[in-house]
């Protein structure tokens, strides 16, 4: 197995490059490369060749190694398939934004988290990521964002930096059944990246003591709770969570936090739908009634309703809304006084959504 430099402390590296016979500023060096997110070691021009070589034979850089790379056909959405040392693989998605680049992180390899609408948890959980592993994901994008200038890809809107500027925590897996890497990796993003906290999303399904332990953590980060139902006997039979933690329950704690933090409260809701025996398709979450009792929920609070349009997953028994089903919903939740918004689909043509890519490598791989 190769040796990861990314891994290594300062002294572990120093030692590593005296033991090559090189000068010990060439450490320095590869510090700096590996900090700025280089893929392998051909790009560190400032390092002669024959180290290179030697380097990318014995060595990786990073703790995650790009598979595959997929752009939007508007330039805007990035999706790395990444793989780690032991063969897992995860994805992490760059989406350049007009207020800035943000970067969709995975937190674990696979879920278990069995929600019925989602590709991510179709293979089972395979292991917790490392605050490195989730660092070097943020790193990738980074790296990537400098070479848009090479690859002519212009920035989005006002937004006029190559830097990444939001984490979202909303890829593959739970981040709450990884607390501990999941807090030591944002700590490292706001300190060595300079990322505040503000700009930092963390989205649950819903375990509550990790949601008690975003709170005493202390940090005033953004939460987003995915929702997706609003009574227990419908969100029961999509999210097996719930049957473990009532939405009461989750509320709560979701509440608790983002009042301790004076943070507006991020709800998730997939409209979804069914098809029936016509073939026709028929609203499964995203009623009137549902959204009244949707609104029960949240009124009086500060919250947000991310309505999100449903990407369909072949294995999953589910069909996306029509847009006029989504605003009819939207409207509704309007009409109440809810803040809500329709988000919008980034680089759905690259199967941008919630560990897709991921799943048809495996598929591949297999046949
Ligand atoms: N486990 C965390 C974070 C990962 S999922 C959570 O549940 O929040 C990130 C978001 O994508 C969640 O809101 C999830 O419900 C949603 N999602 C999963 N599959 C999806 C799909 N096929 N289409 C749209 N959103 C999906």
């Amino acid at each position: 197995m190769k040796q990861v430099l990314f891994n290594f402390t300062d002294k572990e590296l120093e030692d590593f490059i005296i033991n090559f016979g090189q000068p010990k500023f060439r450490a320095k060096q590869i510090k700096e490369w590996l900090n700025r997110g280089a893929p392998n070691f051909s790009v560190m021009k400032n390092l002669p060749e024959t180290l290179r070589n030697q380097l990318n034979d014995i060595c990786e850089t990073l703790p995650v190694k790009i598979i595959k790379k997929l752009v939007s056909s508007d330039n805007q959405t990035t999706k790395f398939l990444l793989e780690l040392f032991d063969g897992e693989q995860i994805e992490c998605v760059l989406m350049r934004t007009t207020y800035g680049n943000s970067i969709c992180v995975s937190s674990q390899a696979g879920c278990a988290m069995g929600c019925k609408f989602c590709a991510s948890t179709l293979l089972g959980l395979k292991r917790n990521l490392t605050i490195n592993e989730m660092f070097a994901q943020v790193l990738t994008a980074q790296w990537e964002l400098r070479q848009d200038v090479f690859n002519n890809i212009k920035p989005n809107g006002d937004s006029n930096n190559n830097d990444v500027s939001h984490i979202v925590v909303m890829g593959t897996g739970e981040p709450l059944q990884n607390t501990q890497n999941v807090f030591g990796f944002l700590e490292k993003a706001n300190h060595d990246l300079n990322i505040s906290w503000r700009r930092i999303t963390v989205s649950t399904c819903g375990i509550v003591p990790g949601i008690k332990e975003l709170t005493n953590w202390g940090r005033p980060i953004n939460l987003a709770i995915s929702l997706h139902a609003p009574t227990d006997e419908l969100r029961s039979q999509i999210m097996p969570i719930n049957n473990k933690y009532k939405i009461h329950e989750m509320m709560d704690a979701a509440f608790e936090f983002s009042q301790t933090h004076n943070r507006q409260l991020m709800i998730e809701y997939i409209l979804l739908g069914k098809k029936n025996e016509n073939g026709e398709t028929v609203i499964y979450n995203a009623t009137e009634e549902h959204a009244n009792k949707l609104s029960d929920l949240i009124q009086k609070h500060n919250v947000m309703v991310n309505l999100i349009p449903w990407n369909s997953v072949d294995e999953r028994d589910f069909a996306s809304l029509s847009g006029n089903a989504i605003h009819k919903f939207q409207d509704i939740l309007i009409n109440k006084g809810i803040h809500t918004r329709i988000r919008r689909e980034r680089g759905a043509d690259i199967g941008s959504a919630c560990g897709q890519l991921r799943l048809k490598n495996k598929k591949e791989q297999s046949e």
